[in-house]
């Protein structure tokens, strides 16, 4: 037998070796505040559903009644025959909300990412971008073919020092950062950006994945949240998190969306996001008008939660968002901590090295409106009886 292959055996071998490997959980059951994961019913801890629309019934109605009308699938990519009434009325809509001049919809964050920043900087440009920002901008970033310089996470002084060294060599710059930091929940200091960044006459981005439908007013984002309208030139979001469906958002600048409508790669070569999932935004977005009642609910949840850990004796982090690190330390505890919590009925992730730097190793509890009180009275009784059996607190 040919042995070409074998190398593949061997780095997942590797990582089952170095305690990496990633055992996927799999769910019998729809979103919510309690999953049946591999057949066992728990406490739903890890899901990004941060305002529980991924099974709300507005939006599977809506889904099924775009299924009768547009079929299942979308035919083409938006640029051929794949844009339908639903993707331009979701995409007036979602501007409409966010207070931008426009805004354009792809099929994922990631792929929204990938689309606009290749299309704003090329080889002779610079990128400068937070060094904690996600994965996908950091694809985005590398196929834009432009250099990359990276600033210490949210300083605004380190940010000024590389724009002083890169001052002249560069035809434009682009400064990129995430809104909501994933792995901890804190906020980038976006006004504190736009006045560096808008001083050097600089653009700039930010990439608000965990902030949309949670921060602003109402759900409307981390520049709504800083009344920065008009002066970010471009945001990336998705409706894969609090949206509760899937697919991803560039908004703001109208001249920015129309470029991304005529160079964006994956605007113009991958299909078109179907027809029910559009529909399901657009059911979204009429939700999000017409009550702020879920996002105050997951705010509200979200304090409870953090408070109630942190008198327990619990570290939080730097988090001022639903996204609720416990800190641990090392990567083997933060491991059995989850592992514990799943005897107790709660599903809580452990995020260790590398996807958090060494010795910060913590479990992340993702706080949603679709939480009860009592869901979260139970979800606090299970993290103080795990963390006082790891002598994590007395
Ligand atoms: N940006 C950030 C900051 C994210 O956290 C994520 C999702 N993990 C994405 C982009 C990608 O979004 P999507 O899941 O819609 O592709």
């Amino acid at each position: 037998m040919s042995k070409r292959l074998d190398w593949v055996q061997e780095e997942i071998d590797n990582l089952k070796a170095a305690g990496l490997y990633n055992n996927i959980r799999t769910l019998g059951s729809p979103q919510g505040a309690w999953l049946i994961v591999d057949g066992k019913k728990v406490l739903n801890f890890c899901s990004n559903n941060y305002l529980g629309l991924a099974n709300h019934p507005k939006m599977v109605e809506a889904a099924q009644q775009a299924l009768t009308k547009f079929g299942v699938g979308p035919g083409a990519v938006r640029s051929i025959a794949g844009t339908m009434l639903l993707h331009s009325e979701l995409e007036q809509r979602l501007a409409r909300f966010k207070g931008v001049e426009a805004a354009v919809v792809l099929q994922s964050g990631f792929a929204a990412n990938t689309a606009v920043i290749p299309v704003l900087v090329g080889k002779d440009d610079l990128i400068i971008s937070d060094e904690l920002n996600h994965a996908s901008i950091i694809d985005g970033c590398r196929l834009s073919g432009a250099p990359i310089s990276k600033y210490a996470h949210t300083d605004v002084a380190d940010l000024e020092r590389v724009i002083s060294e890169n001052k002249g060599k560069y035809r434009r710059t682009l400064v990129i950062t995430d809104g909501v930091f994933s792995m901890d929940g804190d906020l980038a200091p976006l006004d504190k950006i736009y006045e560096v960044t808008s001083r050097h006459d600089m653009m700039l981005m930010v990439d608000d994945a965990h902030g949309e439908g949670v921060v602003g007013r109402g759900g409307r984002g981390i520049v709504d949240h800083f009344g920065l309208h008009g002066k970010v030139d471009v945001e990336v979001g998705t409706l894969s998190k609090a949206f509760g469906v899937v697919g991803g958002i560039v908004a703001g600048n109208a001249r920015i969306i129309e470029w991304v409508r005529q160079r964006g790669r994956p605007f113009l070569f991958s299909s078109a996001t179907p027809p029910a999932d559009v529909a399901a935004c657009i059911a979204a977005v009429d939700l999000l008008e017409s009550s702020t009642e879920l996002v105050d609910r997951l705010w509200d949840n979200a304090r409870y939660f953090k408070e109630k850990l942190r008198g327990m004796g619990l570290d939080t982090g730097q988090s001022v968002t639903p996204i609720t690190p416990v800190m641990l330390g090392e990567a083997p505890l933060a491991q059995q901590f989850s592992r514990e919590l799943f005897s107790e009925h709660v599903f809580a992730m452990a995020l260790g090295f590398p996807t958090v730097p060494q010795g910060k190793a913590r479990i992340r509890v993702m706080i949603s409106a679709a939480h009860s009180r009592e869901d979260l009275d139970q979800g606090l009784e299970a993290f103080g009886k795990v963390a006082r059996k790891l002598r994590v607190i007395q």
